[in-house]
């Protein structure tokens, strides 16, 4: 087993505990005198700095929340000094204001770092040949992959998003073994490839995918391992996670896909019943509170991220003591309320990709009738595939019984769906 940098990595329990204490008292008083708006909700609640001695004052420390970054867009969260700060990215905040983050040199560093450790983990080697395909620009994916694939070492390809029919001619001309990008781009570069009369298994070498920036099904990750011949060529597809509020994608699946790797000596882990408040017993679901406990320039801390997780805290088999994502079960913000039930996208996926006859392009179509709201499927078929009207009556009865409310569901014809480079987009929200 490799390691970017094993001593931390494998460090023991407790001393990953007392490097969280003591990094978390710094960062602490580090907001606490550089910036306003935190200094003013300690002081609201009570808290100063000094009253974080021991691991359970952790507690005391008061949650941020998506609406400040976005209240105090774009300097209001800016702890460090303006003069250091090299970076800038943000979401691309296209239904509103958006959320910032900004870096100095050493954020940046500490970035790369984590993402370093996360490809190594994941099984990429420096003969590796990669082309990295995330999105380069304000959106964190691209660069923060970027930097963390150079500091591996591997020989690396930034084409960036799009470009499909290039994406596959590079793959053939130089060989190459590993692949990144959005999940729905991993999906659809396979699907065009095929279409092409590439067989990804015979005529590519693609051995590893690490995948992110959209929830990803467990039926989806086996397709693209199929798909693209990872699986065929001895390896697989890699899950990542990450926020901009955490500075951006930086945890990621190792080689054994126990769980997503959170490393812990940047990141302090929370798991908490979004109700009471409480730590949830080990093994339970709860809401992800992430703490960025190395950052300078904007770091965040207890940030609700809104995401329902288990996370295992035991070591894994590939040795590495952090905290793990071992289910991700949604994300709160792509929650839709539908007449008066919750239904989560990824829920639809779980479903329809449980059909060998059904795509993965599909999109869900919210409606109004008669001022009741409506809830479609619309999915392509699998290329071959037939699909009669007892198929997709027996489709929507399960669809019922998984989401309890009524979906139907609309038989698109292959190629008429949107395919995506980036994030995909799954609903289409089209009621008055
Ligand atoms: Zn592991």
């Amino acid at each position: 087993m490799a390691f970017f940098q094993e001593k931390l990595e494998t460090m023991s329990q407790e001393q990953l505990q007392e490097v969280q204490l003591e990094k978390m008292k710094k960062q602490v008083s580090h907001i606490y005198n550089n910036q306003q708006f935190s200094k003013k909700r300690f002081d609201q609640e009570g808290v100063n700095p000094g009253d974080i001695r021991k691991w359970e004052d952790i507690k005391k420390v008061p949650f941020t929340y998506k609406k400040d970054l976005r209240d105090n867009y774009p300097l209001g969260l800016l702890s460090g000094n303006w003069d250091d700060v090299v970076r800038v990215h943000m979401t691309s905040g296209t239904t509103g204001v958006p959320t910032p983050m900004v870096y100095t040199q050493n954020d940046l560093d500490v970035w790369a770092d984590c993402m370093a450790r996360n490809f190594i983990a994941g099984g990429i080697k420096k003969s590796d040949i990669v082309q990295q395909a995330h999105g380069l620009g304000l959106f964190t994916g691209g660069l923060g992959f970027h930097y963390g694939l150079e500091r591996c070492g591997v020989k690396m390809i930034p084409t960036g998003a799009g470009g499909t029919d290039r994406q596959l001619r590079l793959m053939q001309e130089w060989g190459t073994t590993v692949f990144t990008g959005t999940p729905s781009y991993a999906a659809y570069i396979g699907e065009i490839a095929i279409e092409r009369g590439i067989d990804p298994v015979k005529d590519l070498k693609l051995r590893l995918g690490f995948h992110g920036g959209e929830p990803c099904s467990d039926e989806l990750r086996q397709r693209i391992d199929e798909r693209l011949g990872y699986k065929a060529h001895g390896g697989g597809m890699r899950v990542c996670y990450g926020l901009t509020e955490m500075g951006g994608p930086s945890a990621m699946d190792c080689e054994y896909i126990t769980g997503i790797h959170i490393w812990g000596d940047h990141y302090l882990v929370e798991v908490l019943d979004p109700e009471t408040l409480e730590d949830v017993q080990p093994g339970k679901p709860g809401e992800l509170v992430i703490s960025n406990l190395s950052f300078e320039a904007m770091p965040i801390l207890r940030y609700r991220t809104g995401d329902r997780v288990i996370v295992n805290f035991d070591t894994c088999e590939c040795g590495r003591t952090h905290p793990r994502i071992s289910r991700f079960l949604g994300r709160v913000d792509d929650m839709l309320l539908v007449s008066g039930t919750n239904v989560f996208p990824s829920q639809v996926e779980y479903v329809l990709l449980q059909h060998a006859e059904l795509s993965e392009n599909w999109q869900l179509v919210i409606g109004d009738k008669k001022g009741l709201h409506t809830l479609k499927v619309e999915v392509e078929p699998a290329a071959g595939a037939q699909i009669d009207n007892a198929y997709i009556k027996q489709l929507e009865k399960e669809l019922h019984s998984y989401l309890e409310i009524t979906c139907n569901v609309d038989i698109k014809p292959v190629g008429t769906l949107p395919r995506f480079e980036g994030k995909a987009v799954r609903v289409r929200d089209e009621r008055k």
